[in-house]
């Protein structure tokens, strides 16, 4: 059975970033199952696992435009301290929730001084070249329910 659309497939991978050094890994858990062509995955990463069947391995490098999109500048914004009054020891690295027009947005905190606090609203994978280490470890039909809710359906979950 091959990859496409509206197949549930399940994968082993490691992201690493241009210099090796590992971002995520599915190593150590059970295999990432995620429902084909409905954009769960990153795009570049969907296109290269479509038409792959159980057992095969791949490597996908992902620029950035079909990753996590270039870092944007603009999503930096320097707001004052005083927005933090109630944020005890803020630091730089620190990441919170901020509702706006597109829905839950993670902004991190990436300068302080005295006065002032630089959040950036880029995904933290932004502007990154991405290598995927892929191995297709099954790929099944879809069931009804998974359709609907337009994702997978791991055994024993029920959401
Ligand atoms: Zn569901």
């Amino acid at each position: 059975m091959q990859v496409s659309k509206n197949m549930v497939v399940a994968i082993d991978y490691t992201l690493t970033d241009v210099a090796g050094e590992i971002l995520d890994t599915s190593d150590g858990n059970d295999p990432l199952s995620y429902l084909h062509g409905v954009g769960n995955l990153l795009p570049g990463l969907e296109v290269a696992l479509e038409g792959k069947s159980a057992g095969q391995q791949l490597q996908v490098t992902i620029p950035p435009s079909q990753g996590y999109g270039e870092r944007n500048e603009q999503l930096r914004q320097t707001v004052s301290r005083e927005n933090f009054a109630d944020v005890d020891d803020i630091a730089i690295g620190m990441q919170f929730q901020v509702d706006d027009d597109d829905g839950d947005t993670v902004v991190t905190v990436v300068e302080i001084d005295d006065d002032n606090v630089t959040l950036d609203a880029n995904h933290e994978l932004a502007g990154m070249t991405l290598h995927f280490d892929v191995t297709v470890r099954e790929v099944r039909e879809a069931t009804a329910e998974e359709l609907e809710h337009g994702h997978a359906h791991e055994p024993g979950c029920d959401h």
